[in-house]
C-alpha cells in the first residue's frame, strides 16, 4: 500500500533522488526583476518593487491595502499591535499551528489561550471558541472581553488556515463579533485560498501572509499585512520605524520597527506572484491525484472544506492511529521521500506550557494522525524556459 504511494510520488516528481516536502520554483521573471534592483542599486528599503508587490497583492486578494514586511512573523506581530494587543492581554488561538503564531502573541507581552480546532478544517473551531468563552469569559461594562479567572482582557482571536485550508470563517466572525474580539487571520499558509469566493486574510480586522522559502510563493523571506486603508497606513508607519515624512529631519513619533521588506526580496515576489495561479492549479491537480491514489488505502486524504477553494499548500493524510503514522514516516523518509508529522501542540512547548488551555480532543486526535506529503510545485515546462 505504501509502495504505491511511494511510486506515485516518484513518478510525479520524475526523480529517484531525495524529494523534499516543498521547494520553490523560479520559472518566470525572477532573475530579470532581481537583476533590475541590482542594476538600479535600489536593493534595500526603498524601491519600486515593494510598492508594486503591495499593489499587486492588494488586487490579487481583494484587500483594500497590503503592506510588505520582512517576514510573516513580523507581519503578525504588527497586526496584533494594531488591534491593541499589549502586555497582560490574552489572544485566543489554536494549539495546532506553527510556533510563529504564538510567538507573535508573546512578542506583544500577551499570552495565548489555546482552544480546539475542527477536524474537517484543521483550523480554530467556532463551537469550541464559543464554548470556551461561555465557560471562562465575560464582557465588562466597556464591552471588553475578560477572562473570569484573573479579569485579564482577551483582546483578539487569531485563527490559522492550516496547510492552506480555510478555517470556518463565518462561524469565527460571528463569535468574535458576539464577544467583542478583534479577528486577526494568520493566512501565512493560505495565500490564494478562498472561503465562499473571498480570499483568506480578508475576513478579519487584519490578515497576514508569509513568503518564506517553503510557502506557496517566496520572496526569500517576507510577509504581508492585509488591512483596510486606515490600518494599512498605520501598518506602513509602524513597520518603517514610525518615521514622519520630512525633507531632511529624522522624526519618529512612536515606537516603530524596522520590519520593511527589502526591494531585492520584493522583486522576487513580484515575479513569483505572476505565477501564483499556475502554482495553485498544479497543487490542486497534485492533491486530486493524491486523493485518487489513496482512495482505497487506509490513509484518508485531507480535502478542502465545503464552500472553500484551497491552495493545497501542503498535502496531508490522516493515518488510522499513531502507530501507523510512525510507520508511514519511517518508511517514506528512509526511501528519500520527505514526509513530516503535523506540529506538536503549542501547549506542550515550554514557553506556552502555562497558557490557559481548553479541552483539545480534536487537536490531540489530529496530532497523532496527520502526516504531510511532498507538495512542491514542479517547474512547469512552459514556464521554465520563458
Ligand atoms: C510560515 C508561517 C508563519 C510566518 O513565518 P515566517 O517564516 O516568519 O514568514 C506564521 N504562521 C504560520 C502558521 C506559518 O506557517
Amino acid at each position: 500500500m505504501l509502495q504505491s504511494l511511494i511510486d506515485f510520488v516518484r513518478d510525479h516528481y520524475r526523480t529517484n533522488d531525495f524529494i523534499p516536502l516543498h521547494a520553490p520554483v523560479f520559472g518566470g521573471n525572477e532573475k530579470a526583476y532581481v537583476g533590475e534592483t541590482i542594476d538600479s542599486t535600489f536593493v534595500s528599503s526603498v524601491g519600486a518593487f515593494v510598492d508594486r508587490l503591495e499593489r499587486d497583492m492588494a488586487i490579487y486578494t481583494g484587500s483594500p491595502r497590503a503592506v510588505a514586511t520582512v517576514n510573516g512573523t513580523a507581519a503578525l506581530h504588527v497586526a496584533l499591535r494594531l488591534v491593541d494587543v499589549g502586555p497582560g492581554d490574552y489572544v485566543i488561538t489554536q494549539p495546532l499551528t506553527f510556533v510563529a503564531t504564538c510567538n507573535a502573541i508573546a512578542y506583544c507581552g500577551a499570552m495565548p489561550i489555546f482552544v480546539d480546532v475542527d477536524r474537517h478544517t484543521l483550523g480554530l473551531s467556532p463551537a469550541a471558541l464559543a464554548g470556551w468563552l461561555e465557560a471562562h469569559a465575560y464582557r465588562d461594562d466597556n464591552g471588553h472581553c475578560r477572562r473570569r479567572e484573573d479579569d485579564g482582557v482577551i483582546r483578539a482571536c487569531l485563527p490559522m488556515h492550516t496547510f492552506g485550508h480555510p478555517a470556518d470563517l463565518d462561524g469565527l466572525v460571528r463569535v468574535c463579533h458576539d464577544w467583542g474580539l478583534a479577528l486577526v487571520e494568520d493566512a501565512a499558509e493560505s495565500l490564494g485560498s478562498t472561503y465562499h469566493g473571498q480570499h483568506t486574510g480578508t475576513f478579519g480586522t487584519l490578515g497576514t501572509l508569509s513568503f518564506n522559502g517553503n510557502k506557496v510563493i517566496t520572496t526569500g523571506g517576507g510577509g504581508m499585512i492585509l488591512a483596510d486603508a486606515t490600518l494599512g497606513e498605520r501598518a506602513k508607519h509602524l513597520t518603517t520605524t514610525a518615521k514622519q515624512p520630512h525633507a531632511y529631519e529624522y522624526v519618529h513619533d512612536e515606537l516603530g520597527y524596522n520590519y520593511r521588506l527589502p526591494n531585492l526580496n520584493a522583486a522576487l515576489g513580484c515575479a513569483q506572484l505572476e505565477q501564483l495561479d499556475v502554482f495553485i492549479a498544479e497543487k490542486r491537480q497534485l492533491a486530486a491525484d493524491y486523493a485518487a491514489c489513496l482512495a482505497d488505502s487506509e490513509l484518508t486524504f485531507v480535502t478542502e472544506p465545503e464552500g472553500c477553494r484551497s491552495n493545497y499548500w501542503l498535502n496531508a493524510v490522516l493515518c488510522p492511529d499513531r502507530q501507523r503514522r510512525d510507520h508511514l514516516l519511517q518508511v517514506t523518509n528512509k526511501q528519500g521521500i520527505m514526509t513530516r508529522p503535523i506540529w506538536q501542540l503549542m501547549n506542550r512547548l515550554p514557553m506556552y506550557a502555562n497558557a490557559p488551555t481548553g479541552e483539545l480532543p480534536n487537536a490531540l486526535w489530529l496530532e497523532a494522525r496527520v502526516v504531510n506529503l511532498p507538495s512542491g510545485t514542479r517547474a512547469a515546462p512552459g514556464i521554465v524556459d520563458a
